[in-house]
C-alpha cells in the first residue's frame, strides 16, 4: 500500500442510516474498525461524519417533521442526534483504545483567516496527540444562508485546510455513472483528471439522496475543485466491506470514481481563497485582455487597468468575485483595498495590483 500520512474520510448520512432513518450501528462499527486499522498503521485520519439530523429524527420520531417548521426540526434533531452520534463514535473507538474528539463548525468559521487557522490548529493538536477529529457542521446554529451546501462541501474544505493527501467521500453508490446508476446501460466512470473539462452534469441525475443534503452533482464539483488543489478525491460506496483499505491499496478491485490530483502545488492561502467564494462581499468586472491574461495560467495579478466596474461594498482584505466581460464568474481573490478606493482606480494604468497573484484563485 502506498504510504499515506494524512487522509480525510467523509461518511454520508446514507451510509450511516438504515432505510427507516435509524442509525446503522453495525455499519458504523465496521467503518470505525477500518479507520482504527489505518490509525494503527500510522495514518492520520480526519473523519467528517454526517448523520446528526438523521439520528435525531430516529430518536425523537418523524412526527416532529409534521409539527415543526423545517428550521426548528433540523435544530431539534441535530441537537439530540449529534450527541448520540458522537457518543457512538466515542464508544466504538474506545474499544480500539483510540480517543476521538468532536469538531463542530460552520461556514462562517472559514470566512476569516484567523478562525480558519484556529480550527486548523485545533485539529493539528488532536492529530499530534493521536486523537481522531470527527467533524460535522454545527447544524443547531447554522441555518439557511449560513449553511454549507452539504457535508461534501465541508469535507472538501477540511481536506484542503488540513493538507490531506486524499479525500474519500463515502456514499451509498459506487461513484459517478454515465447515466442513472440503476440503468444497465450506465457505466461507472473510474477516473477523471483534475484538468478535464468534461461537463459531468450531463450524466448526473439531480435527485438528492434519501437522508443527506448533498447529491452527486455537488460531490463532483467539490471533488474537481479539491483535485485541482493537488489532493486526490475518491467517491466510493461506504457499504462495501473493507472499502477504505481496499481503496488505499489501489488494486483496482473496488469500484469507485477517482479524481486525479493536479500536480501543481497550491499554497495554503490560495486553498483558503479557493473555498471562500461563499463569503465574497462584492465583485470586479474585468475586460477581455485582463481575462485572457489571468486565464493564460501564467502567474498574473489583476491590475486596476483591467477592471471595468466594481460591484458591492467591501473592505480591504475581503474576498471578491471576478467576472469576465460576458459576466461569467472566473475566480475569486482577496482584494487589496476597499470598494471606495477600488472605484477610483477603475481602468487606471500602473499602481499596485487590486488582487495579487498569491491571493487569486481561478476556477
Ligand atoms: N450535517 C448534517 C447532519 O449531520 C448532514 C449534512 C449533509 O447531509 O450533507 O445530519
Amino acid at each position: 500500500m502506498p504510504r499515506y500520512k494524512r487522509i480525510t474520510v467523509k461518511i454520508g448520512s446514507n451510509v450511516l442510516t438504515r432505510p427507516d432513518g435509524t442509525l446503522d450501528v453495525t455499519r458504523m462499527s465496521a467503518l470505525v474498525d477500518q479507520v482504527a486499522a489505518l490509525h494503527k498503521q500510522g495514518i492520520e485520519v480526519i473523519l467528517v461524519s454526517s448523520g446528526a439530523v438523521a439520528s435525531g429524527r430516529s430518536e425523537l420520531g418523524m412526527e416532529h417533521d409534521r409539527r415543526l417548521d423545517a428550521v426548528s426540526a433540523r435544530q431539534l434533531f441535530s441537537a439530540v442526534g449529534q450527541a448520540k452520534l458522537i457518543n457512538r463514535y466515542y464508544e466504538l473507538f474506545k474499544e480500539h483504545g483510540i480517543a476521538c474528539g468532536q469538531i463542530l463548525t460552520m461556514k462562517e468559521s472559514f470566512s476569516t483567516r484567523r478562525h480558519y487557522l484556529n480550527q486548523k490548529h485545533c485539529m493539528e493538536v488532536m492529530l499530534e496527540n493521536g486523537v481522531i477529529p470527527i467533524v460535522n457542521e454545527n447544524d443547531t446554529v447554522s441555518v439557511t444562508e449560513l449553511m454549507f451546501t452539504d457535508n461534501d462541501e465541508l469535507s472538501g474544505m477540511i481536506a484542503s485546510m488540513m493538507d490531506a493527501e486524499i479525500l474519500i467521500i463515502l456514499s451509498n453508490i459506487d461513484g459517478i455513472y454515465t447515466g442513472a446508476p440503476d440503468d444497465p446501460q450506465s457505466r461507472l466512470i473510474p477516473e477523471i483528471s483534475a484538468e478535464s473539462r468534461t461537463d459531468l452534469s450531463k450524466y448526473i441525475q439531480t435527485g438528492k439522496s434519501a437522508f443527506g443534503r448533498g447529491g452527486m452533482l455537488t460531490k463532483s464539483s467539490i471533488a474537481r475543485k479539491v483535485a485541482q488543489e493537488g489532493i486526490e478525491v475518491i467517491i466510493a460506496n461506504g457499504r462495501r466491506d473493507d472499502v477504505l483499505a481496499a481503496l488505499l491499496r489501489r488494486d483496482g478491485a473496488t469500484p469507485c470514481t477517482r479524481f486525479l490530483p493536479s500536480d501543481k502545488t497550491t499554497s495554503s492561502i490560495k486553498k483558503w481563497i479557493a473555498h471562500s467564494e461563499g463569503f465574497a462581499k462584492g465583485g470586479l468586472h474585468i475586460n477581455e485582455q485582463a481575462a485572457e491574461r489571468l486565464l493564460s495560467r501564467r502567474a498574473t495579478s489583476l491590475l486596476p487597468v483591467g477592471v471595468t466596474s466594481v460591484e458591492g461594498d467591501f473592505e480591504k482584505g475581503d474576498i471578491v468575485r471576478i467576472y469576465a466581460p460576458d459576466s461569467r464568474q472566473i475566480g475569486v481573490g482577496r482584494i487589496s483595498c476597499d470598494s471606495t478606493k477600488a472605484r477610483t482606480l477603475i481602468g487606471k494604468q500602473g499602481g499596485r495590483p487590486l488582487i495579487h497573484y498569491d491571493y487569486l484563485f481561478l476556477d
